[in-house]
């Protein structure tokens, strides 16, 4: 969490403001993680928001950097003191914002980003509404995210339906509300498309507007973007 806290010096001179909270949610192997350090890369002002969550480190994640890993205990402490912003429990294991986070992104004019569930994005949108934009990342098909699934992980096929129903429910609660769809077919044009929704959110709270970002954007907007299989009941 070291980019939380009030702008000084040179960091507040040169931001570019206003702040966002952009929550991005989706299916796990969509490519929300992919596509997230891409627009953190392009943008030097997009800090990750780094979760609290009880379970533990896996591969070469790191504490503080993935999540802060925390006991159960521990946890219960941060929910009792107020300081997540919202918390969930997800695959049995418990994961919370923290207050701080948004709060620090707010006060410096940073753009947030959240890697959290579609309940935990509703959660900031209800409780920022004017300063958060949910995005619903997605496969072009429900086949695609499968064999994405398929590809890196060895779960076995009863542990892959199961991935895919979740993914199912998942992705028709944030068709129903989340602001925006992007669809990762191509990553190039994915991170294109989030690159627009947020400098066209940014327009709407003061900064400069760009034709050709705000009508990339409304190309997104839910209901407008094409989303394949995942809109039609199976
Ligand atoms: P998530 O964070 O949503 O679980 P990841 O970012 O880990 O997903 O991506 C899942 C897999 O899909 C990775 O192997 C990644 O390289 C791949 N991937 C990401 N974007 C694309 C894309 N546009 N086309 C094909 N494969 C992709
Ligand atoms: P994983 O254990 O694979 O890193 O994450 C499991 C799920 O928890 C993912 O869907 C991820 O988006 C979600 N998640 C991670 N952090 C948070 C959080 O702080 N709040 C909520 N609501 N969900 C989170």
């Amino acid at each position: 969490m070291s980019s939380e806290g009030p702008p000084s010096g040179a960091e507040a001179r040169e931001r570019p403001g206003p702040g966002l909270l952009l929550v991005l949610s989706a299916p796990s192997g969509a490519g929300k993680t992919t596509l997230a350090h891409r627009f953190r890369a392009a943008h030097p002002d997009a800090l990750f928001s780094v979760s609290a969550t009880t379970r533990a480190p896996r591969g070469a994640e790191q504490d503080g950097v993935d999540y802060h890993f925390v006991s159960a205990a521990r946890f219960a402490e941060l929910v009792a003191q107020g300081a997540f912003a919202e918390w969930a429990e997800v695959h049995g294991q418990r994961y919370g914002t923290l207050r701080a986070t948004v709060d620090g992104a707010l006060r410096a004019g940073r753009i947030a980003l959240f890697d959290i569930d579609v309940q935990g994005g509703e959660q900031i949108e209800a409780a920022w509404p004017l300063d958060t934009v949910t995005v619903l990342v997605l496969t072009p098909t429900v086949a695609e995210l499968e064999r994405r699934l398929r590809g890196r992980s060895t779960d076995s096929e009863a542990a892959i339906r199961r991935r895919l129903d979740a993914a199912r429910a998942e992705v028709a609660r944030g068709l129903a509300t989340y602001d925006y769809v992007v669809v990762n077919d191509d990553l190039d044009a994915a991170h294109a498309r989030l690159h627009a929704i947020a400098r066209h959110e940014r327009s709407l709270r003061g900064a400069p507007a760009d034709l050709a970002d705000s009508a990339a954007a409304a190309r997104c907007r839910r209901g407008e973007a094409d989303t394949g299989d995942w809109a039609s009941p199976r």
